[in-house]
């Protein structure tokens, strides 16, 4: 089963992607860790997107679309590739229609998780994630049991995200209204799209996904 996860900032797609990840055993691919994982590599397009990112707005569809292309190259996924953060434009959308396509595979469902926007702000704002293994946290809703240790690995580092500020939220919160939310429409009109209230307990949304894929 492929999936997109789709929805704004701060809507709760890495969370639950990391959940389809350990029960499901799907293959998560998100753009923004690959983005960020070539900023903290080094690499000539690492540089060239650092300053976008960091201001919220979206690269370009040419290296998204290649990063992508190179992941379903390169990686076997069984039981399915959980599409976050990616696709962001209708070029995107296309783009991976035709990926999957020349590979024989399909795109089984679009999991669109609603949230208001001024829970995006408080989430966002006070989000940080385990530096070893990705598990997400909050400074207010989600602390890991005991302090300083993660949850789920036992690691010790923690990170913020450069632009998880007011600011460039706000720039991000407009690209994906004006860029992005017409892929609501699209799957839509293609019979793919499933709608999920994303406001609630980690396991509460968990449960609205699952219900939703397995419908
Ligand atoms: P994310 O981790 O999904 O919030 O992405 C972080 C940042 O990476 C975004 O604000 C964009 O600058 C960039 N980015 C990630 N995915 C895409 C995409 N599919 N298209 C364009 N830019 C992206």
């Amino acid at each position: 089963m492929n999936i997109i996860l789709l929805g704004p900032p701060g809507a709760g797609k890495g969370t639950q992607a990391h959940r389809l990840v350990a029960e499901r055993g799907m293959v998560q691919l998100s753009t923004g860790d690959m983005l960020r994982a070539a900023r903290t590599s080094g690499t000539e397009m690492g540089k060239q997107v650092a300053a976008v990112m960091d201001r919220g707005d979206l690269v370009t569809d040419e290296i998204v679309i290649g990063l992508i292309a190179e992941q379903l190259d390169s990686d076997a996924a069984n039981n399915g590739f959980i599409f976050d953060g990616f696709p962001r434009t209708l070029g995107q959308a296309d783009a991976l229609g035709e990926l999957l396509e020349s590979k024989g595979q399909t795109l089984h469902a679009v999991v669109e998780m609603k949230v208001n926007d001024d829970a995006l702000v408080s989430r966002i704002t006070g989000r940080y994630t385990c530096g070893d293994c990705g598990a997400v946290y909050h400074d207010e809703t989600r602390k890991p049991t005991v302090e300083g240790i993660c949850d789920t690995c036992g690691g010790s580092e923690f990170k913020r995200r450069a632009d998880d500020n007011e600011e460039s939220l706000r720039t991000r919160l407009m690209n994906y209204y004006r860029d992005t939310s017409p892929l609501i429409g699209y799957y839509y009109a293609k019979g793919q799209l499933k709608r999920i209230d994303g406001l609630g307990e980690i396991d509460e949304v968990a449960a609205r996904v699952s219900n939703a894929l397995d419908a």
